[in-house]
C-alpha cells in the first residue's frame, strides 16, 4: 500500500521517515518524491497492513501522511482505446485485457501525471 507523505510544512531536514522506518521497524521504500526549498512530498511503498502505524510515527514527528489510493482516475466513456498510455507508463498500470478493454492497475501508479498529459482523450485524471 502507497502512502503519500506531505512535507508542505517546510520540515525537510528532519529524517521523520528514516526515524519512522526505525522506530517501527516497518520497511517502507521510496517510489517517487519532490522536493524544492519549502517542502514537498513523497511517495512511499509501506508494507500492507502497516500504513496507520507508520503515518502515526510520522505524525508525531510533526509529518503529514495519508493512504493513496484511486491514484488514477479512468473515464471509460471517454476513452477510444488506442493504447499510448500502455506505453507511456513506465510502471505498467494500463495493459489490454483479451477483449482489448483497457484495464487500469492504479495501486502501480506513482503520480507521475505523464498519462493524464497526454490522453488524446483527456480521458485519465491522476489524484495527489
Ligand atoms: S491514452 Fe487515453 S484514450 Fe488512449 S487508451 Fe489510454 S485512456 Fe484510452
Ligand atoms: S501518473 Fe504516471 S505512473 Fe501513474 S498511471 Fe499515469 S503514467 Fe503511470
Amino acid at each position: 500500500m502507497k502512502l503519500l507523505v506531505d512535507f508542505g510544512n517546510g520540515n525537510t531536514q528532519d529524517p521523520a521517515i528514516a526515524s519512522a522506518i526505525l522506530e517501527t521497524g516497518i520497511a517502507a521504500s521510496i517510489e517517487r518524491a519532490m522536493m524544492e526549498e519549502d517542502g514537498g512530498w513523497v511517495l512511499l511503498s509501506v508494507e500492507d497492513g502497516e500504513e496507520e502505524r507508520f503515518s502515526a510515527a510520522l505524525a508525531k514527528r510533526g509529518v503529514a501522511s495519508r493512504i493513496q489510493t484511486n491514484s488514477v482516475v479512468y473515464n471509460a466513456d471517454e476513452c477510444v482505446d488506442c493504447g499510448l498510455c500502455t506505453s507511456l507508463c513506465m510502471k505498467h498500470v494500463f495493459s489490454f485485457d483479451k477483449d482489448w478493454n483497457l484495464v487500469v492497475d492504479a495501486d502501480r501508479c506513482v503520480l507521475c501525471g505523464r498519462c493524464a498529459e497526454f490522453c488524446p482523450q483527456r480521458a485519465l485524471t491522476v489524484q495527489k
